[in-house]
């Protein structure tokens, strides 16, 4: 008999079910296993008297096993679990599991060192599944718009954008490395004469920082598209990517989330909020009294990004807002500059950087200055050769997806990761 999920079942028709029993309660008269799959729970109710083989095969076996049962589902008033139990003729164990080493309140790292336990509930399973959802809602908006899905290497010959935060990697009898970002291949996409590429994969950031929204491997939703006028149409296109993803999952998953994360799927509308970078700090201080660090001048701290996501629902009742006109010194040497000023953009969400994003310099000779400027040359040599013959005028933005779940379902990127990487985490 094939297996019936068991959002399938019908009533009386005989059908074969299977999944983790996540509760067994043995009682005078009956056992009840709650059998859970991916589309929901049922009931499983075993009378004592009439089913004794099944009793015996039962015994022993506790929460957490892998259950198969063939029988008939049935509609009973009295059952709490939606109405419906199941009753079943035969049983297999497919896997019988030992007492869970989880207590229920578990702290953040307990749970990790048993993540594929914790990931069980209904919680974390919709949690992936947002993401999931969130990440196949974008992926059709970019196969929509003709892009087309590269895989960049991640293994690196030369430490690019910045030495400092690059893992480094022995590979054979030199060194390698691993890509903080699959920008200079994007690039190389486009000067490859693909107009419009994307690609959903790792990041690599050897940043010895412990804070809630940075890990050392994220996953990137990396965008890159030639032919734009200027910066702004990469935000356009960004709107879109992001109410793509947001429609999607709302449509999908706006109950359950609101129901297990007490959270709102709001789908922005266009355009979002856009400042410059000196008329946000104008802002700050006159709104909230705050003023930039003369370290971070320039540039946006966490404080900033609060504050940002605070003048943009006051100002506009936006969850979105894009920060321009950073300082040249603060932006990666590939952006392209007018009138000295950078022409790219961070995104803020609920507080937090989700993207960064720019029109690149295409122009050979201008990169390879601003690349001196930085002394980087030497590193990049061969990244700078993707524009000496003949490279479209073109932009791009990227999205880090855990960082945008997370903030979506108001976790910590811990909490929200499928597994978790830290300075002091490189298991399971
Ligand atoms: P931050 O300032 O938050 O450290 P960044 O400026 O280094 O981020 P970018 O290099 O521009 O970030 O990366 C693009 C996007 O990738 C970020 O906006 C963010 O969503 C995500 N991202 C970057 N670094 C991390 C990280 N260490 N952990 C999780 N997500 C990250």
């Amino acid at each position: 008999m094939k297996r019936t999920l068991i959002n399938n079942l019908k009533e009386n028709e005989e059908s074969k079910i299977s999944g983790f029993a996540t509760k067994i309660r043995d009682t005078k008269y009956m056992i009840f296993v709650i059998l859970r799959d991916r589309t929901g729970s049922i009931q499983v109710s075993i009378d004592k008297a009439n089913n004794e083989e099944i009793c015996n095969q039962l015994n022993g076996i506790i929460a957490g096993s892998v259950l198969e049962f063939e029988g008939k589902m049935v509609l009973s008033e009295y059952v709490k679990q939606g109405g419906k139990e199941f009753l079943p003729t035969k049983f297999n164990c497919l896997s019988s599991a030992d007492a869970s080493p989880l207590e229920e309140n578990a702290n953040i790292d307990t749970r990790m060192d048993y993540r594929w336990i914790d990931l069980r509930s209904d919680k974390n399973q919709l949690m992936l599944n947002v993401q999931s959802c969130f990440v196949e809602g974008m992926r059709e908006h970019c196969y929509k718009e003709n892009f087309t899905e590269i895989h960049t290497p991640k293994l690196i010959g030369a430490a690019s954008e910045s030495g400092s935060d690059v893992f480094e990697v022995k590979y054979f009898d030199r060194k390698a490395y691993l890509a903080q970002s699959p920008q200079f291949y994007k690039q190389m996409a486009l000067a490859s004469g693909l107009e419009r590429v994307f690609e959903v994969a790792p990041c690599f950031r050897a940043e010895n920082s412990n804070t809630n929204r940075h890990t050392t491997e994220f996953t990137s939703f990396d965008i890159e598209f030639a032919y734009i006028d200027s910066y702004e149409d990469v935000m356009d296109f960004e709107e879109d990517l992001i109410i793509a993803g947001l429609t999607k999952v709302k449509e999908k998953y706006a109950d359950q989330i609101k129901e297990y994360f007490d959270k709102e799927v709001i789908v922005p509308t266009k355009p979002f909020p856009r400042i410059k970078l000196q008329d946000l700090y104008k802002e700050l201080e006159k709104r909230y009294g705050y003023k930039i660090p003369e370290f971070d001048v320039g540039d946006m701290n966490a404080e900033t990004e609060g504050l940002a996501y605070k003048y943009a629902m006051e100002e506009y009742g936006h969850e979105f807002i894009f920060v321009t006109d950073f300082s040249k010194t603060k932006r990666a040497f590939y952006h392209m500059r007018k009138d000295e000023i950078p022409q790219g953009f961070d995104l803020i969400w609920r507080g937090t950087e989700i993207t960064s994003g720019a029109q690149r310099e295409h122009r050979y000779d201008v990169l390879k200055k601003q690349c001196d400027e930085k002394g980087l040359t030497k590193d990049v040599e061969f990244y700078l050769q993707f524009f000496k013959y003949g490279c479209p005028p073109h932009g791009g933005f990227a999205i880090g997806v855990d960082r945008f779940n997370m903030l979506l379902l108001g976790l910590s990127i811990k909490e929200e990761m499928f597994l978790f990487r830290g300075p002091n985490r490189l298991e399971p």
